[in-house]
């Protein structure tokens, strides 16, 4: 028996624990002192109750025998059809139109944006943003794949455009970008798929945040470009759109005009799916249903106003103090530069114990993250209010 020695190659992830462990000790230390973290990645808000009800709803079903369900229907790789027609209908409003069979539940963005490897060949060379959502890059190095990364940086926005002199064969793009916040328009996503046409490649599109994008002139599915369905693969989530971290399901869309060798890679995942996967529950899939219903739309856009005013509120605290950032708008998420030229780690100490706030220094989403770091909107108003008081006072005593 040998390991898959891949994994020997992993990065040690010790970004969050290491925040963690800072956030406790300097609590034991001063147990006085309130500490607000505005590290949170998760959702705070409870679900809809349109979901909730739903959810109820299909769990009686489940409980008698004339309305119970095992398997979902293989014929749609386990997705029913009021969960798909609510994604067709959604993606019609943003004048995207697809079939039901290139639909693909699952439980979650980030199952699929590694899973989705299983598809393609070890040899090819993947293209990722520097800095990144650590699970692309793990999920490669566990296949062994040669990476090659794009840089971002306060130069390009954050927003990398295609090197023509990179030959690359997987492309993942995030757009709005966690950890950046920072999201491509419409204009800049054409160049992309342009580029991975030429390159015979295929774009991975994680669209998990585009709910928060409200600047028409952003993409809020790569199919908003022409020419994508042959080169993109698109991965969403109900996690951050509809408060699902805690209840998972997302869905990954493969279009049937995306070929290549021949070969229709909506088939092959079809025939992956069949093998390693069995379906997302009933519950969960009647819950996801009633989120982009008209109710369901209208409760869910009050809690992303939430975050987002929260954003608005980070923002306004660095727009007043002068300090550069990206997001803050179209994303729950801000990077900020470290000011008085500090480096991720020293900033966060800084304000650890200056303001008693937690942040994410950026440095643990790749090199380009040295010396910036990253602020969410996913907290309480009254947290995110006192804290932005703080890091204004201190910003100012310096
Ligand atoms: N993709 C990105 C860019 C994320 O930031 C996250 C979660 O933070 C995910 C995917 C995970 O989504 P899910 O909860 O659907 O697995």
């Amino acid at each position: 028996m040998k390991i898959n020695e891949h994994f020997l190659q992993l990065k040690d992830s010790y970004l969050f624990a290491t925040v963690g462990k800072k956030t406790a000790d300097f609590k034991k230390a001063h147990p006085d002192k309130e500490v607000i973290r505005l590290s949170i990645g998760d959702v705070t808000l409870p679900l809809a109750p349109v979901v909730v009800s739903a959810m109820k709803k299909a769990v009686e079903e489940m409980g008698k025998k004339e309305s119970f369900r095992g398997y979902g229907p293989d014929q749609t790789c386990y997705g029913y059809d009021a969960l798909l027609d609510s994604i067709l209908a959604s993606y019609a409003r943003k004048g995207v139109s697809l079939d039901k069979s290139e639909l693909f539940i699952s439980d979650g963005a980030k199952s699929d944006c590694g899973n989705i490897l299983d598809i393609f060949s070890a040899d090819n060379v993947v293209l990722l943003p520097d800095p990144v959502y650590p699970a692309y890059a793990d999920a490669n190095v566990m296949a062994g794949r040669k990476i090659v990364y794009a840089d971002a940086n306060e130069e390009n926005g954050f927003l990398p455009m295609p090197d023509e002199s990179v030959q690359a064969d997987i492309i993942y793009i995030c757009s709005p970008n966690n950890p950046t916040g920072a999201a491509y328009t419409r204009e800049q996503l054409k160049v992309w798929v342009e580029y991975a046409k030429r390159m015979d490649a295929v774009i991975l599109y994680d669209a998990a945040y585009e709910y928060f994008v409200t600047d028409p002139k952003l993409a809020r599915s790569i199919y908003e470009v022409e020419g994508a369905k042959e080169c993109a693969i698109e991965l969403c989530s109900y996690s951050k759109t509809a408060g699902f971290t805690g209840v998972r399901c997302g869905y990954t869309i493969v279009p049937h005009s995306l070929v290549r060798g021949g070969v229709s890679l909506n088939k092959l995942w079809a025939r992956r799916q069949s093998t390693k996967f069995n379906g997302v529950s009933y519950v969960t899939q009647m819950g996801a249903a009633a989120v982009f219903s008209e109710e369901g739309e209208k409760e869910i856009s009050a809690n992303i106003d939430f975050y987002r005013e929260n954003a608005r509120i980070i923002a306004k605290c660095l727009d007043d103090a002068g300090i550069w950032y990206t997001g803050g708008k179209n994303s729950p998420y801000i990077w900020m530069k470290c000011p008085f030229g500090m480096d991720s780690w020293t900033f966060f100490d800084y304000l650890l114990e200056q303001a008693n706030v937690v942040g994410t220094p950026g440095c643990g989403f790749g090199k380009n993250g040295e010396g910036f770091f990253r602020l969410t909107a996913f907290g309480s108003r009254e947290n995110t209010i006192e804290a932005c008081r703080r890091i204004t006072q201190i910003l100012k005593r310096g």
